[in-house]
Protein backbone atom coordinates (compact mmCIF):
# COMPACT_ATOMS: atom_id res chain seq x y z
CA UNK A 1 0.00 0.00 0.00
CA UNK A 2 1.03 3.19 -1.10
CA UNK A 3 2.07 5.88 2.20
CA UNK A 4 -0.08 8.85 2.12
CA UNK A 5 0.88 12.25 3.46
CA UNK A 6 -2.23 14.21 4.55
CA UNK A 7 -2.34 17.18 5.86
CA UNK A 8 -4.48 17.05 9.24
CA UNK A 9 -5.79 21.06 9.28
CA UNK A 10 -7.40 19.89 5.53
CA UNK A 11 -7.70 16.43 4.73
CA UNK A 12 -5.49 17.51 1.78
CA UNK A 13 -3.41 14.92 1.01
CA UNK A 14 -0.02 15.93 -0.15
CA UNK A 15 1.97 13.40 -1.28
CA UNK A 16 1.64 10.25 -1.75
CA UNK A 17 5.06 7.63 -1.54
CA UNK A 18 5.70 4.04 -2.60
CA UNK A 19 7.09 1.76 0.24
CA UNK A 20 10.22 -0.06 0.35
CA UNK A 21 10.45 -3.25 -2.41
CA UNK A 22 11.88 -6.79 -0.91
CA UNK A 23 14.63 -5.98 -2.61
CA UNK A 24 15.14 -2.39 -1.63
CA UNK A 25 14.51 -4.03 2.38
CA UNK A 26 17.29 -6.62 2.04
CA UNK A 27 19.32 -4.27 0.64
CA UNK A 28 19.28 -1.78 3.19
CA UNK A 29 19.17 -4.53 6.42
CA UNK A 30 22.64 -5.81 4.39
CA UNK A 31 24.06 -2.66 4.46
CA UNK A 32 23.10 -1.45 8.25
CA UNK A 33 24.47 -5.01 8.66
CA UNK A 34 28.01 -4.73 7.11
CA UNK A 35 28.25 -1.11 8.60
CA UNK A 36 27.32 -1.88 11.85
CA UNK A 37 31.05 -3.14 12.63
CA UNK A 38 33.32 -0.32 10.87
CA UNK A 39 31.03 2.21 12.55
CA UNK A 40 31.30 0.65 16.14
CA UNK A 41 35.04 0.67 16.07
CA UNK A 42 35.44 4.35 14.61
CA UNK A 43 37.07 6.39 17.39
CA UNK A 44 34.43 8.55 19.20
CA UNK A 45 35.19 11.65 18.01
CA UNK A 46 34.38 10.53 14.23
CA UNK A 47 30.22 9.25 15.94
CA UNK A 48 30.68 13.12 17.67
CA UNK A 49 31.58 14.66 14.58
CA UNK A 50 28.25 13.59 13.40
CA UNK A 51 25.91 14.41 16.13
CA UNK A 52 27.57 18.06 15.76
CA UNK A 53 26.51 18.62 12.34
CA UNK A 54 23.55 16.69 12.66
CA UNK A 55 22.74 19.63 15.10
CA UNK A 56 24.06 22.22 12.60
CA UNK A 57 21.50 20.77 9.93
CA UNK A 58 19.07 20.97 12.03
CA UNK A 59 19.42 24.30 13.04
CA UNK A 60 19.84 25.83 9.27
CA UNK A 61 17.21 24.02 8.51
CA UNK A 62 14.62 24.20 11.38
CA UNK A 63 11.98 26.83 9.14
CA UNK A 64 11.44 23.56 6.11
CA UNK A 65 11.83 20.91 8.67
CA UNK A 66 9.41 22.66 11.32
CA UNK A 67 6.69 23.63 8.32
CA UNK A 68 6.87 19.91 7.02
CA UNK A 69 5.85 18.52 10.73
CA UNK A 70 3.20 21.11 10.69
CA UNK A 71 2.19 19.96 7.08
CA UNK A 72 2.18 15.95 7.58
CA UNK A 73 1.17 15.80 11.38
CA UNK A 74 -0.26 19.02 12.27
CA UNK A 75 0.68 20.39 14.97
CA UNK A 76 1.22 23.96 15.77
CA UNK A 77 4.27 25.69 13.86
CA UNK A 78 5.76 27.69 16.82
CA UNK A 79 5.64 23.59 18.75
CA UNK A 80 7.98 22.21 15.37
CA UNK A 81 10.11 25.01 15.74
CA UNK A 82 10.61 24.12 19.49
CA UNK A 83 11.01 20.17 18.48
CA UNK A 84 13.70 21.00 15.50
CA UNK A 85 15.65 23.01 18.28
CA UNK A 86 15.27 20.02 20.68
CA UNK A 87 16.25 17.65 18.36
CA UNK A 88 19.76 19.68 18.40
CA UNK A 89 19.82 20.04 22.14
CA UNK A 90 20.16 16.23 22.23
CA UNK A 91 22.61 15.36 19.85
CA UNK A 92 24.61 18.08 21.31
CA UNK A 93 23.81 16.73 24.74
CA UNK A 94 25.28 13.47 23.39
CA UNK A 95 28.02 14.70 21.74
CA UNK A 96 29.13 16.42 24.91
CA UNK A 97 28.71 13.47 27.45
CA UNK A 98 29.59 10.49 25.60
CA UNK A 99 32.93 10.57 26.28
CA UNK A 100 32.56 10.22 29.93
CA UNK A 101 29.44 7.90 29.33
CA UNK A 102 31.16 5.45 27.13
CA UNK A 103 34.46 5.63 29.59
CA UNK A 104 35.27 2.32 30.62
CA UNK A 105 35.25 1.60 34.43
CA UNK A 106 37.55 0.04 36.37
CA UNK A 107 36.63 -2.58 38.67
CA UNK A 108 37.88 -3.93 41.95
CA UNK A 109 38.23 -8.06 41.54
CA UNK A 110 40.90 -10.59 42.02
CA UNK A 111 42.35 -9.74 38.20
CA UNK A 112 45.58 -7.61 37.72
CA UNK A 113 43.06 -5.68 36.30
CA UNK A 114 39.11 -5.88 35.54
CA UNK A 115 36.77 -3.22 33.65
CA UNK A 116 33.68 -2.82 32.28
CA UNK A 117 34.27 -1.77 28.97
CA UNK A 118 31.02 -0.47 26.67
CA UNK A 119 30.44 -1.42 23.10
CA UNK A 120 27.46 -1.57 20.81
CA UNK A 121 25.14 -3.87 20.01
CA UNK A 122 24.74 -3.33 16.71
CA UNK A 123 22.03 -2.76 14.38
CA UNK A 124 19.01 -0.69 16.48
CA UNK A 125 16.04 -1.04 14.35
CA UNK A 126 13.24 2.38 15.98
CA UNK A 127 10.05 2.07 15.47
CA UNK A 128 8.42 5.71 15.94
CA UNK A 129 5.18 7.16 16.22
CA UNK A 130 4.08 10.49 14.56
CA UNK A 131 2.79 12.79 17.50
CA UNK A 132 6.74 14.02 17.59
CA UNK A 133 8.04 13.09 14.60
CA UNK A 134 11.90 14.25 14.81
CA UNK A 135 12.15 14.55 18.39
CA UNK A 136 10.98 10.51 18.94
CA UNK A 137 13.67 9.87 16.63
CA UNK A 138 16.20 12.07 17.58
CA UNK A 139 15.67 10.54 21.20
CA UNK A 140 16.41 7.52 20.17
CA UNK A 141 18.88 8.18 17.37
CA UNK A 142 21.28 10.02 19.30
CA UNK A 143 22.74 8.09 21.85
CA UNK A 144 22.37 4.95 19.89
CA UNK A 145 24.51 6.70 16.98
CA UNK A 146 26.87 7.80 19.68
CA UNK A 147 27.35 4.48 21.37
CA UNK A 148 28.59 2.98 18.28
CA UNK A 149 25.48 1.68 16.78
CA UNK A 150 23.78 1.58 13.52
CA UNK A 151 19.66 2.87 13.15
CA UNK A 152 17.16 1.73 10.88
CA UNK A 153 13.63 3.82 11.06
CA UNK A 154 10.31 1.75 10.75
CA UNK A 155 8.56 5.49 10.82
CA UNK A 156 4.70 5.45 11.30
CA UNK A 157 2.92 5.57 7.81
CA UNK A 158 1.26 8.74 8.32
CA UNK A 159 4.19 10.89 8.63
CA UNK A 160 6.56 9.60 5.63
CA UNK A 161 8.07 12.86 4.10
CA UNK A 162 9.33 13.26 7.68
CA UNK A 163 10.72 9.91 7.29
CA UNK A 164 12.62 10.73 4.56
CA UNK A 165 13.18 13.96 5.37
CA UNK A 166 15.49 12.73 8.64
CA UNK A 167 17.43 10.58 6.12
CA UNK A 168 18.25 13.22 4.14
CA UNK A 169 19.81 15.01 7.45
CA UNK A 170 21.84 11.61 7.87
CA UNK A 171 23.37 12.52 4.37
CA UNK A 172 23.91 16.28 4.59
CA UNK A 173 25.96 15.88 7.60
CA UNK A 174 28.10 13.13 6.10
CA UNK A 175 26.91 9.66 7.61
CA UNK A 176 28.68 7.03 6.16
CA UNK A 177 26.34 4.76 4.15
CA UNK A 178 23.71 2.52 6.25
CA UNK A 179 24.94 4.11 9.44
CA UNK A 180 20.85 6.03 9.78
CA UNK A 181 18.18 4.44 7.02
CA UNK A 182 14.51 4.82 6.93
CA UNK A 183 12.40 1.94 5.92
CA UNK A 184 9.17 3.06 4.26
CA UNK A 185 7.36 -0.48 5.02
CA UNK A 186 4.31 -1.15 6.76
CA UNK A 187 3.69 -2.32 10.45
CA UNK A 188 3.36 -5.86 9.02
CA UNK A 189 6.99 -5.96 7.63
CA UNK A 190 8.18 -4.39 10.20
CA UNK A 191 7.85 -7.44 12.40
CA UNK A 192 10.18 -9.30 10.23
CA UNK A 193 12.64 -6.82 10.15
CA UNK A 194 12.01 -7.24 14.70
CA UNK A 195 13.07 -11.13 13.42
CA UNK A 196 15.72 -10.10 11.20
CA UNK A 197 18.71 -11.75 13.10
CA UNK A 198 20.78 -9.33 11.70
CA UNK A 199 18.94 -6.87 13.91
CA UNK A 200 20.07 -6.71 17.77
CA UNK A 201 17.72 -4.76 19.69
CA UNK A 202 14.52 -2.82 18.97
CA UNK A 203 13.27 0.34 20.20
CA UNK A 204 9.70 1.75 20.27
CA UNK A 205 7.93 4.11 20.93
CA UNK A 206 4.17 3.95 20.31
CA UNK A 207 0.25 2.15 21.50
CA UNK A 208 0.09 -0.41 23.93
CA UNK A 209 -0.78 -2.84 21.19
CA UNK A 210 2.27 -2.15 19.32
CA UNK A 211 4.58 -2.51 21.79
CA UNK A 212 3.30 -6.10 23.30
CA UNK A 213 3.26 -7.73 19.64
CA UNK A 214 6.88 -5.91 19.15
CA UNK A 215 8.55 -6.93 22.13
CA UNK A 216 6.79 -10.47 21.81
CA UNK A 217 8.66 -10.93 18.72
CA UNK A 218 12.06 -9.42 19.97
CA UNK A 219 12.05 -11.66 22.65
CA UNK A 220 10.90 -14.95 21.02
CA UNK A 221 13.89 -13.98 18.96
CA UNK A 222 15.97 -13.13 22.37
CA UNK A 223 17.11 -9.35 21.64
CA UNK A 224 16.45 -6.66 23.80
CA UNK A 225 13.68 -4.07 23.53
CA UNK A 226 13.11 -0.60 24.47
CA UNK A 227 9.42 0.18 25.07
CA UNK A 228 7.84 3.75 25.38
CA UNK A 229 4.50 3.19 25.55
CA UNK A 230 1.32 5.23 26.31
CA UNK A 231 0.61 7.07 29.46
CA UNK A 232 -2.63 8.63 31.67
CA UNK A 233 -0.37 11.09 34.04
CA UNK A 234 -2.00 12.49 36.67
CA UNK A 235 -1.44 15.76 38.12
CA UNK A 236 -2.44 16.28 41.89
CA UNK A 237 -3.32 19.27 43.05
CA UNK A 238 -3.07 19.56 46.94
CA UNK A 239 -5.39 22.31 48.68
CA UNK A 240 -2.31 24.23 49.42
CA UNK A 241 -1.40 24.23 45.91
CA UNK A 242 -1.14 28.06 43.77
CA UNK A 243 -3.98 27.32 41.75
CA UNK A 244 -3.17 29.74 39.06
CA UNK A 245 0.06 28.61 38.12
CA UNK A 246 -1.09 24.79 38.28
CA UNK A 247 -3.76 25.33 35.48
CA UNK A 248 -1.78 27.68 33.86
CA UNK A 249 0.73 25.06 33.42
CA UNK A 250 -2.11 22.24 33.77
CA UNK A 251 -3.50 23.46 30.47
CA UNK A 252 -0.36 23.83 28.82
CA UNK A 253 0.30 20.13 29.76
CA UNK A 254 -2.82 18.86 28.53
CA UNK A 255 -3.49 21.00 25.36
CA UNK A 256 -0.07 21.05 24.09
CA UNK A 257 0.36 19.39 20.64
CA UNK A 258 -3.43 19.45 20.85
CA UNK A 259 -3.24 16.67 23.36
CA UNK A 260 -1.71 13.92 21.78
CA UNK A 261 1.63 14.00 23.95
CA UNK A 262 2.26 10.32 25.95
CA UNK A 263 3.16 12.61 29.21
CA UNK A 264 0.56 14.88 28.63
CA UNK A 265 -1.59 15.86 32.19
CA UNK A 266 -4.60 13.53 31.02
CA UNK A 267 -5.79 12.93 34.67
CA UNK A 268 -6.33 16.13 37.25
CA UNK A 269 -7.02 14.92 40.47
CA UNK A 270 -8.07 17.54 42.92
CA UNK A 271 -8.55 17.83 46.42
CA UNK A 272 -12.72 18.69 46.72
CA UNK A 273 -11.84 22.33 48.66
CA UNK A 274 -9.86 23.10 46.22
CA UNK A 275 -12.01 21.96 43.22
CA UNK A 276 -14.54 24.23 41.82
CA UNK A 277 -11.73 26.81 42.55
CA UNK A 278 -9.17 25.05 40.37
CA UNK A 279 -11.97 23.81 37.38
CA UNK A 280 -13.05 27.46 37.03
CA UNK A 281 -9.84 28.62 36.23
CA UNK A 282 -9.06 25.19 34.10
CA UNK A 283 -11.64 25.70 32.61
CA UNK A 284 -11.49 29.65 31.31
CA UNK A 285 -7.82 28.27 29.66
CA UNK A 286 -9.92 25.75 27.77
CA UNK A 287 -12.32 27.59 26.60
CA UNK A 288 -9.64 30.25 25.51
CA UNK A 289 -8.10 28.26 22.99
CA UNK A 290 -8.69 28.70 19.49
CA UNK A 291 -8.57 26.15 16.95
CA UNK A 292 -7.34 26.98 13.59
CA UNK A 293 -4.40 26.89 10.68
CA UNK A 294 -1.42 25.53 12.55
CA UNK A 295 0.58 27.40 10.16
CA UNK A 296 -1.34 30.60 11.69
CA UNK A 297 0.88 31.89 14.77
CA UNK A 298 -2.45 33.36 16.19
CA UNK A 299 -3.81 29.74 16.73
CA UNK A 300 -3.12 27.53 20.10
CA UNK A 301 -5.01 24.36 19.63
CA UNK A 302 -3.70 22.11 16.27
CA UNK A 303 -6.05 19.57 14.73
CA UNK A 304 -5.76 15.71 15.50
CA UNK A 305 -2.90 14.15 13.44
CA UNK A 306 -5.23 11.31 11.86
CA UNK A 307 -9.10 10.80 11.20
CA UNK A 308 -9.49 7.52 12.93
CA UNK A 309 -7.66 9.28 16.40
CA UNK A 310 -10.33 11.97 16.12
CA UNK A 311 -12.88 9.35 16.36
CA UNK A 312 -11.70 7.11 19.01
CA UNK A 313 -11.19 10.25 20.74
CA UNK A 314 -15.09 11.32 20.54
CA UNK A 315 -16.09 7.58 21.28
CA UNK A 316 -14.18 7.86 24.80
CA UNK A 317 -15.73 10.79 25.18
CA UNK A 318 -19.09 9.56 24.98
CA UNK A 319 -18.65 6.78 26.86
CA UNK A 320 -17.51 8.99 29.52
CA UNK A 321 -20.43 11.22 29.59
CA UNK A 322 -22.53 8.36 28.91
CA UNK A 323 -21.15 6.80 32.44
CA UNK A 324 -21.60 9.85 34.47
CA UNK A 325 -18.93 12.16 33.66
CA UNK A 326 -20.12 15.88 33.72
CA UNK A 327 -19.42 18.01 30.32
CA UNK A 328 -18.13 21.29 31.32
CA UNK A 329 -16.85 22.27 27.57
CA UNK A 330 -16.20 21.12 24.27
CA UNK A 331 -17.26 17.29 23.55
CA UNK A 332 -17.53 17.24 19.94
CA UNK A 333 -15.82 17.13 16.54
CA UNK A 334 -15.58 20.79 14.89
CA UNK A 335 -17.74 20.96 11.79
CA UNK A 336 -15.68 21.64 8.42
CA UNK A 337 -12.47 20.28 7.03
CA UNK A 338 -9.49 18.84 9.07
CA UNK A 339 -9.65 16.89 11.99
CA UNK A 340 -10.39 19.93 14.66
CA UNK A 341 -11.90 18.32 18.34
CA UNK A 342 -13.16 21.20 20.67
CA UNK A 343 -11.23 21.46 23.43
CA UNK A 344 -12.83 19.58 26.24
CA UNK A 345 -13.23 19.22 29.71
CA UNK A 346 -15.10 16.58 31.60
CA UNK A 347 -15.30 17.20 35.50
CA UNK A 348 -16.57 14.37 38.27
CA UNK A 349 -14.90 11.84 36.29
CA UNK A 350 -14.50 8.28 37.65
CA UNK A 351 -13.61 4.56 37.29
CA UNK A 352 -15.27 2.48 34.64
CA UNK A 353 -15.04 5.70 32.57
CA UNK A 354 -12.36 5.86 29.86
CA UNK A 355 -11.36 9.15 31.05
CA UNK A 356 -10.41 7.00 33.71
CA UNK A 357 -9.19 4.14 32.63
CA UNK A 358 -7.56 4.88 29.64
CA UNK A 359 -5.27 6.92 27.39
CA UNK A 360 -7.50 9.60 25.91
CA UNK A 361 -5.00 11.31 23.03
CA UNK A 362 -6.41 14.62 22.20
CA UNK A 363 -7.65 17.55 23.30
CA UNK A 364 -10.08 16.50 26.55
CA UNK A 365 -8.91 17.61 30.16
CA UNK A 366 -10.35 14.88 32.65
CA UNK A 367 -10.84 16.26 36.37
CA UNK A 368 -11.07 13.60 39.08
CA UNK A 369 -12.37 15.08 42.48
CA UNK A 370 -10.85 13.23 45.84
CA UNK A 371 -11.28 13.94 49.44
CA UNK A 372 -7.86 14.51 50.45
CA UNK A 373 -4.92 13.48 50.03
CA UNK A 374 -4.43 10.13 50.81
CA UNK A 375 -7.10 9.42 48.33
CA UNK A 376 -5.48 11.40 45.61
CA UNK A 377 -2.17 9.14 46.08
CA UNK A 378 -4.40 6.02 46.23
CA UNK A 379 -6.00 7.19 42.46
CA UNK A 380 -3.05 8.30 41.61
CA UNK A 381 -1.73 5.37 41.45
CA UNK A 382 -5.07 3.62 40.21
CA UNK A 383 -3.64 3.19 36.56
CA UNK A 384 -2.26 0.23 34.57
CA UNK A 385 -0.24 3.31 33.33
CA UNK A 386 2.69 4.64 34.83
CA UNK A 387 4.61 7.00 32.60
CA UNK A 388 4.94 10.05 34.28
CA UNK A 389 3.35 12.37 36.54
CA UNK A 390 3.20 15.70 38.63
CA UNK A 391 2.12 17.11 42.15
CA UNK A 392 0.78 20.71 43.11
CA UNK A 393 1.83 22.08 46.40
CA UNK A 394 2.75 25.01 48.02
CA UNK A 395 5.06 22.93 51.02
CA UNK A 396 7.92 21.47 48.16
CA UNK A 397 9.26 18.79 50.84
CA UNK A 398 4.96 17.91 50.68
CA UNK A 399 4.74 17.67 47.28
CA UNK A 400 8.46 15.55 47.19
CA UNK A 401 7.09 12.85 49.77
CA UNK A 402 3.85 12.38 47.38
CA UNK A 403 5.80 12.45 44.52
CA UNK A 404 8.16 9.47 45.88
CA UNK A 405 5.02 7.47 46.77
CA UNK A 406 3.77 7.70 42.82
CA UNK A 407 4.13 4.92 40.75
CA UNK A 408 5.74 6.14 38.04
CA UNK A 409 8.52 7.07 35.75
CA UNK A 410 9.02 10.55 36.36
CA UNK A 411 7.52 13.04 38.76
CA UNK A 412 7.40 16.27 38.49
CA UNK A 413 6.69 19.01 41.46
CA UNK A 414 5.15 22.43 40.64
CA UNK A 415 5.86 22.25 37.05
CA UNK A 416 5.64 20.96 33.54
CA UNK A 417 6.17 17.34 32.95
CA UNK A 418 8.56 17.54 30.13
CA UNK A 419 11.34 15.68 28.43
CA UNK A 420 14.63 16.64 28.61
CA UNK A 421 18.44 15.30 27.38
CA UNK A 422 19.50 15.39 30.33
CA UNK A 423 16.74 13.42 32.02
CA UNK A 424 16.37 9.84 31.96
CA UNK A 425 12.72 8.86 30.91
CA UNK A 426 10.68 6.37 30.12
CA UNK A 427 7.98 4.31 32.51
CA UNK A 428 6.78 1.39 34.20
CA UNK A 429 3.78 -1.28 34.32
CA UNK A 430 1.67 -1.04 30.74
CA UNK A 431 3.70 2.15 29.84
CA UNK A 432 6.88 0.07 29.03
CA UNK A 433 10.41 -0.40 30.28
CA UNK A 434 14.01 0.78 29.62
CA UNK A 435 14.91 4.50 29.86
CA UNK A 436 15.88 7.23 27.47
CA UNK A 437 17.69 9.98 27.66
CA UNK A 438 20.58 10.81 30.18
CA UNK A 439 23.11 8.47 30.90
CA UNK A 440 20.90 5.46 31.13
CA UNK A 441 19.82 6.05 27.80
CA UNK A 442 22.94 5.54 26.60
CA UNK A 443 23.34 2.51 28.31
CA UNK A 444 20.22 0.94 26.98
CA UNK A 445 21.91 -0.17 23.40
CA UNK A 446 25.25 -1.07 24.74
CA UNK A 447 26.98 -4.47 25.56
CA UNK A 448 28.72 -3.53 28.88
CA UNK A 449 31.24 -5.96 28.59
CA UNK A 450 33.36 -6.79 31.56
CA UNK A 451 37.29 -7.44 31.08
CA UNK A 452 39.35 -9.68 33.36
CA UNK A 453 42.72 -9.55 33.11
CA UNK A 454 44.98 -11.73 35.32
P1 LIG B 1 0.86 2.69 16.91
O1 LIG B 1 1.44 2.11 18.15
O2 LIG B 1 0.07 1.77 16.04
O3 LIG B 1 2.05 3.30 16.02
C1 LIG B 1 3.34 3.60 16.51
C2 LIG B 1 4.39 3.00 15.61
O4 LIG B 1 4.34 1.58 15.73
C3 LIG B 1 4.15 3.28 14.13
O5 LIG B 1 5.39 3.40 13.47
C4 LIG B 1 3.43 2.03 13.66
O6 LIG B 1 3.50 1.83 12.27
C5 LIG B 1 4.20 0.98 14.43
N1 LIG B 1 3.53 -0.29 14.61
C6 LIG B 1 2.24 -0.51 14.92
N2 LIG B 1 2.00 -1.84 15.04
C7 LIG B 1 3.18 -2.47 14.77
C8 LIG B 1 3.58 -3.84 14.71
N3 LIG B 1 2.73 -4.82 14.95
N4 LIG B 1 4.86 -4.10 14.40
C9 LIG B 1 5.76 -3.13 14.15
N5 LIG B 1 5.42 -1.82 14.19
C10 LIG B 1 4.16 -1.49 14.50
O7 LIG B 1 0.02 3.95 17.34
P2 LIG B 1 -1.14 4.76 16.56
O8 LIG B 1 -0.51 5.71 15.63
O9 LIG B 1 -2.16 3.87 15.97
O10 LIG B 1 -1.79 5.51 17.80
C11 LIG B 1 -2.74 4.83 18.60
C12 LIG B 1 -2.61 5.20 20.05
O11 LIG B 1 -1.30 4.87 20.54
C13 LIG B 1 -2.73 6.68 20.35
O12 LIG B 1 -4.06 7.09 20.39
C14 LIG B 1 -2.02 6.75 21.67
O13 LIG B 1 -2.88 6.33 22.69
C15 LIG B 1 -0.89 5.77 21.54
N6 LIG B 1 0.36 6.44 21.12
C16 LIG B 1 1.27 6.77 22.06
C17 LIG B 1 2.41 7.46 21.71
C18 LIG B 1 3.42 7.86 22.72
O14 LIG B 1 4.09 8.87 22.55
N7 LIG B 1 3.60 7.06 23.75
C19 LIG B 1 2.67 7.89 20.34
C20 LIG B 1 1.64 7.46 19.40
C21 LIG B 1 0.56 6.76 19.80
P3 LIG B 1 2.24 2.19 11.31
O15 LIG B 1 2.03 3.66 11.45
O16 LIG B 1 2.72 1.78 9.97
O17 LIG B 1 1.08 1.38 11.82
Amino acid sequence: MPLRSIDPATGLLHATLEPATAVGLEQALATASRTAGPWGSQPLATRVTLLRALAEGLRAERTRLARLITDEMGKLIAEAEAEIDKCALVCDYYAEHAATQLADIPLASDASRSLLVHQPLGVVLAVMPWNFPFWQVFRCAAPALAAGNVVLLKHASNVPRCALAIADLFTAADAPEGVFQTLLIDAETAEQVVADPRVRAVSLTGSERAGRRVAGIAGANLKKSLLELGGADACVILEDADLERAAEIGARSRFINAGQSCIAAKRFIVVETAADAFVARLQSRVEALVPGDPRDPATTLAPLAREDLRETLHQQVEQSRTAGAELRCGGQPLAGPGWFYAPTLLDRVGPGMPAYDDELFGPVATVIRVADETEALRVANDTRFGLGGSVWSADAARGERFARAMACGAVFVNGLVKSDPRLPFGGIKDSGYGRELGAPGIAEFLNLKTLWVG
